[in-house]
């Protein structure tokens, strides 16, 4: 007879690589993992598995488990996208300014595809409609279509006045072959069960000289984001290419700016060269990096903690990555020992995570916060560092 756990096992090893196929796959830390999961609007669902692969074909990493499979029930039913605030918005941080992110990504959109002749624009996945209003008048005139699965819709819908809008995801709408001069994903593909299978559903949409603009967070500058459960998909530069040459694009653009990543795609009559092997090397390094920063992440959070309570006083996690908003959970100690979670982005201020409050940098000093631990992206360290160097008796728990 053979046990039960055999047969689990035989079926954990049945993962395919959701673009290529293969079950060549090789398992990435947290792999195993199952119980409450971390979504990017920091919602918290139950009974999640996390199960991250590399693919030896493709080079595709992702979570063949997190929501894998419920991805339309997600959308529709669980998945908020910061709708505890109509304002609240990710944010872009450099040395001198605060921009949501919309406003970085219009700047990218016009300075990398200044749309100048009118035409047909279609959003997929516009979420809040945060980006078409804020380029509303530089492409007024413009014929706009926007889909968006989730509760966001009705917001939207009622933001973007005389656009046409649809409440579905990019599979169930019947896309009109050659149609479009830009369609936009920002946010979208590292959402979606299989990216190759989207790009290819854009290029049918897309009409001969027309152009997709996509943002996504690039894998390399997050490591956090292999504790998240909706981001199937950790897509790096290499990713990008090969998928966009897989489903008959050429890359004319890619800009990264801290974490997002942005890339103009245009149809290619020539068929590329297979350059698997290549995304796969490059993968291969990001991801065995990332690991360590990741797991290195939940050690300095417990780190941090460990030290305030031995000497009594308060810790805090400095801002909202993955990261820290999992290691309560992944390493089983209550939140309420968090006294604050620190994020300068003040559209996050009044959040709650695990009941655990969301505030800004001056929580340092009315909560007598000693011990802080970053969760940021590596790209932003040295910059927070500096940031929090003015707070005297402060011990900052770098991954
Ligand atoms: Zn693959």
């Amino acid at each position: 007879m053979i046990r039960q756990g055999a047969l689990e096992d035989i079926e954990m090893e049945a993962y395919e690589c959701a673009v290529c196929g293969s079950r060549d796959l090789e398992p990435l830390y947290p792999s195993g993992y199952q119980g409450m999961g971390v979504c990017s609007d920091f919602r918290l669902i139950n009974g999640v598995r996390v199960e991250n692969r590399i693919c030896r074909q493709c080079g595709l990493i992702f979570n063949a488990e997190g929501i894998r499979g419920n991805t339309k029930r997600f959308y529709n039913a669980t998945y908020s996208l910061m709708r505890f605030k109509d304002d609240a918005a990710i944010r872009h941080f450099s040395e001198t300014r605060q921009i949501s992110q919309a406003e970085q990504t219009r700047d990218v959109f016009f300075r990398l595809l200044f749309p100048k002749k009118k035409g047909r624009l279609l959003e997929v996945g516009a979420g809040k409609g945060d980006f078409l209003r804020c380029c509303r008048e530089a492409i007024s005139g413009w014929r706009i279509t926007v889909l968006e699965p989730g509760e966001s819709f009705s917001y939207l819908v009622h933001k973007l006045r005389g656009v046409e809008a649809h409440r579905s995801d990019y599979k169930d709408y019947d896309i009109e072959k050659g149609t479009y001069d830009i369609i936009v994903a920002l946010g979208v593909l590292e959402h979606v069960e299989n990216p190759l299978d989207m790009l290819q559903w854009v290029h049918r949409g897309l009409n001969d000289g027309g152009a997709v603009f996509l943002r996504v967070p690039n894998f390399e500058k997050n490591p956090n984001d292999l504790f998240c459960v909706d981001h199937l998909s950790k897509l790096t530069v290499a990713t990008l290419h090969g998928l966009a040459e897989k489903a008959g694009f050429a890359v004319m653009d890619v800009e990264s700016a801290g974490v997002p990543v942005f890339a103009v795609l245009k149809k290619e009559k020539r068929v590329m060269p297979n350059d698997d092997e290549h995304t796969y090397n490059t993968n291969m390094k990001i991801a065995g990096a990332n690991a360590v920063f990741a797991e290195r992440a939940i050690k300095a959070i417990l780190k941090a903690r460990e030290t305030a309570a031995r000497k009594r006083e308060p810790f805090g996690i400095f801002g909202l990555a993955m990261s820290g908003i999992f290691a309560p959970i992944f390493s089983g100690f209550s939140p309420s020992d968090i006294a604050a979670y620190i994020d300068e982005n003040k559209s996050f201020w009044g959040l709650r995570i695990h009941g655990r409050p969301v505030e800004g940098l001056g929580a340092i000093e009315e909560k007598k916060i000693r011990h802080i631990a970053l969760t940021i992206s590596p790209v932003y360290v040295k910059q927070v560092k500096e940031k929090l160097s003015r707070f005297r008796g402060l011990t900052v728990y770098v991954p």
